[in-house]
């Protein structure tokens, strides 16, 4: 009976990072008891699939677990799942869920993600519109496309576009509506979301650029389009939101931990404001070093993962800071994205390549300094790209611009 244990450490959120912590707390020797509390249903799984391949059917879910059920029982670590963390109490050092239990900690990891953020237009809860955050989110989308024709997909970030792509592939009529005037606006520079851009319009796609929902229009209980300001309806028998997340921080904010609705705070090694309280991942502002200190969020396998190594560490006795190097991917059509650093505050971009052989890289520099890199179908350069990146190399542009020249020769 696990009901209203007590955990050494109480990981809340099944998802990467907290799958990770546990990993890594059992990696450090930390023999103390572990649970990870998850309101999903099933063990810890890979999220990037959902959009990709999971969505397409070519990668079954049990290939998506992060580990095999026998792992987390030869290690001890117990599985609350199905349930949602509502309160905490840090006097007490409780976690109330909302089946009526209540678990104590002596140390807590809060890694919960973030709820897709919803439209708040009229019929934003309509049947037939999807979010694409969870497994259960997936099956009940892939179950109403088989009477599905044409999908209208909100929102240009890499989730829509790699939903886009999947079901341009599958032969649906899609339409991608971003508010801004270009796609990946808020996180790549414009060469790249041109080339996006275009790609998508050449798999079928129409792709449609500074448009604002006015609202989701219905038929019979059912999403049946997206209404545009200007009055225009994209019909549709399907619609994809993909506008970001809010960070799941609730219960957190309410027991005092500093931070706001979009994160809680956490300091080099992932500490709360909250005695014995980490947060890592999606939900957790960090200052981070490769966006010059600047506090953020980064929504990345990558993040999730050393976060949760960083705070393992400090629970083991181990600390260190979390100055990880930040990388990224998107599989869009046959195009294999690989991203390395940041590009947040880039003052030039350099094009490293041919965009039109669909195989090159864009060099975000800063002060003449390589910040980082967006490679397109370019593994080389990403993998070489990022000794620039650690180092803060200044290399003549007209030298990385030039494909033929190695990365690794600019390193100095
Ligand atoms: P999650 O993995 O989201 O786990 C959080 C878990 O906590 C969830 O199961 C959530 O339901 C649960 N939870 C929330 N609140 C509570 C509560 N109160 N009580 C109990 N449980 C709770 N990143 C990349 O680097 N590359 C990619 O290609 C990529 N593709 C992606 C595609 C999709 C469709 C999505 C959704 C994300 C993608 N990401 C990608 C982002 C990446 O998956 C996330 O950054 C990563 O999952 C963050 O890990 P996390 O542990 O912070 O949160």
């Amino acid at each position: 009976m696990t009901d209203n244990a007590h955990y050494d450490v109480l990981i809340v959120g099944a998802g990467h990072g907290g799958a990770q912590a546990a990993i890594a707390l059992r990696q450090a020797k930390f023999a103390g008891s572990i649970a990870i509390l998850g309101d999903e249903p099933e063990l810890p799984y890979e999220r990037p699939p959902l959009s990709k391949d999971y969505l397409s059917g070519d990668k079954p879910f049990e290939r998506l677990l992060i580990r095999p059920p026998t792992f987390w029982e030869e290690r001890q670590v117990a599985m609350l799942l199905g349930r949602r963390a509502l309160r905490v109490d840090p006097d007490a050092r409780t976690v109330a869920t909302d089946d009526g239990a209540t678990f104590g900690y002596g140390q807590l990891i809060w890694a919960t993600g973030g709820a897709p953020r919803r439209l708040s237009c009229s019929g934003h809860d309509l049947a037939g519109v999807h979010a694409v955050r969870t497994r259960a989110d997936v099956d009940r989308l892939v179950g109403e496309l088989p009477g599905t024709t044409r999908v209208a997909v909100i929102g240009g970030g890499y989730i829509g576009l790699e939903a886009a792509a999947v079901l341009a592939k599958a032969d649906k009529q899609v339409t991608v509506l971003e508010a801004l005037p270009r796609v990946l606006a808020r996180v790549a520079g414009e060469p790249l979301s041109r080339f996006y851009e275009a790609e998508h319009r050449a798999h079928g796609a129409d792709v449609r650029l500074g448009v604002q929902v006015a609202c989701i229009a219905e038929t019979d209980g059912r999403a049946c389009g997206v209404t545009l300001a200007d009055g225009e309806t994209v019909a549709a028998d399907m619609v994809i939101v993909g506008i970001g997340i809010e960070p799941a921080v609730a219960p957190l904010l309410a027991a005092g931990a500093a931070g706001d609705g979009a994160g809680v705070d956490v300091d080099a090694r992932c500490r709360t404001s909250l005695p014995d309280v980490f947060a890592i991942g999606d939900c957790a502002r960090h200052a981070n070093a490769f966006a010059d200190g600047a506090r953020l969020r980064l929504e990345s396998v990558q993040n999730a993962n050393d976060q949760a190594t960083v705070a393992a560490k400090a629970i083991a006795g181990t600390p260190v800071d979390y100055h990880a190097v930040p990388w990224f991917w998107s599989n869009q059509y046959d195009l294999r994205l690989q991203t390395v650093g940041l590009s947040i505050g880039h003052d030039a971009v350099v094009v490293r390549g041919d965009i039109g052989m669909r195989s090159f890289s864009l060099v975000y520099l800063r002060a003449g300094r390589v910040i980082a890199l967006d490679c397109v179908n370019a593994t080389k350069d990403y993998v070489q790209g990022r000794a620039l990146v650690v180092a803060g190399a200044a290399p003549d542009p007209a030298r990385l611009a030039d494909a033929g020249v190695p990365l690794k020769e600019m390193v100095a």
